[in-house]
């Protein structure tokens, strides 16, 4: 199966990492021309001189870029990848997208006979270099079965959400949960510092509490208490979801003012930590401004 992968950042280069033998024949294509050519010499594939050219014949061309506005950035570019995708093939849109800007692509890819399925994924690194991700889809059964091997191949609880944009829909959702669960128990255990609490024994009772999320129970203990605060998935990246998340709301004439807060304190974590942070930094931001440390 000819697939073309475009987008090699922290998840995509993992993920595509699962489609380097048989039976795929894989071409792969990174804005940053570098990083393409030394996961082509790595994994013995073919990097495309372009995005047209890496998806000139692939029967699956699968995305994972920052947002959906880069998916259609690329899509549009002058060097004609909207031209050079194959009669029949699917795109498989890995970003986690906006519902709204998945469906106007779809749309498009439609008149010319090509397939769209978005399908974000959740587990982060972790999950992706094991290929155990799951994947949350939106699109046609008849395009999936296009797809499903490569799905196959990176995830492991493999969900249709719905038509197309669901699974931006669901992802956004989710990540909306993941940015309240890390700023909401970063406020906590700093309250709980403050108070002479250790911390450590604050989340062994909160873990086997009522209060336990996988941040407190995975994120907290092994990244903040270490401060290790590794690089596996960028905080401009969540505060961009949470932001999908506020506007779906907003579209569907919704009161969501948990959510809208949310959204505005990670805005600001990102304005203070910078594009290149990961997102459990943002308690950094809850510590600087009580002048706390939960360590
Ligand atoms: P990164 O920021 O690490 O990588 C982004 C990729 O997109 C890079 O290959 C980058 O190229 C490319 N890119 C950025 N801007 C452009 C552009 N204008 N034109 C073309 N290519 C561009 O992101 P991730 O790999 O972490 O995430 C990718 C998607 O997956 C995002 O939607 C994210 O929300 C989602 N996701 C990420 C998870 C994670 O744990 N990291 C978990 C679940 C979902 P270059 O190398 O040149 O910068």
């Amino acid at each position: 199966m000819r697939v073309a992968f475009l987008g090699l950042g922290d998840l995509g280069s993992l993920m595509a990492a699962h489609l380097t033998a048989a039976p795929f024949s894989l071409t792969v294509w990174n804005r940053t021309e570098r990083k393409a050519r030394a996961f082509a010499s790595e994994h013995s594939v073919r990097a495309g001189t372009s995005p047209g050219d890496a998806v000139r014949d692939a029967e699956v061309v699968v995305t994972c870029l920052p947002s959906s506005a880069e998916v259609e950035a690329v899509l549009h570019g002058e060097d004609g990848m909207l031209e050079s995708f194959a009669r029949g093939s699917v795109l498989l849109d890995c970003t986690s997208g906006d519902p709204a800007t998945s469906r106007s692509i779809a749309a498009e890819l439609s008149t010319r006979g090509v397939g769209f399925i978005d399908a974000p994924v959740s587990g982060g690194t972790t999950a992706a270099r094991a290929g155990t991700l799951t994947v949350m889809w939106g699109g046609t059964q008849e395009d999936f079965e296009v797809v499903r091997a490569v799905v196959e191949a990176f995830g492991k609880k493999i969900v249709r959400a719905g038509p197309v944009g669901s699974g931006d829909a669901l992802k956004a959702v989710n990540n909306a949960l993941l940015a309240v669960h890390i700023l909401s128990t970063g406020e906590g255990l700093a309250m709980l510092v403050k108070a002479g609490v250790d911390p450590g024994v604050a989340l062994d009772v909160i873990n086997a509490s009522s209060g336990r999320s996988n941040t407190s129970e995975n994120l907290i203990p092994q990244r903040v208490l270490t401060r290790a605060f590794p690089r596996t998935f960028r905080l401009a990246l969540l505060d961009k979801d949470i932001g999908i998340a506020e506007s779906l709301g907003a579209e569907l004439g919704m009161e969501t003012p948990l959510i809208s807060l949310a959204a505005r304190r990670m805005h600001e974590a990102r304005a203070s930590l910078g594009e290149e942070s990961d997102h459990v930094e943002a308690v950094k931001m809850i510590e600087a401004e009580n002048d706390v440390v939960i360590r």
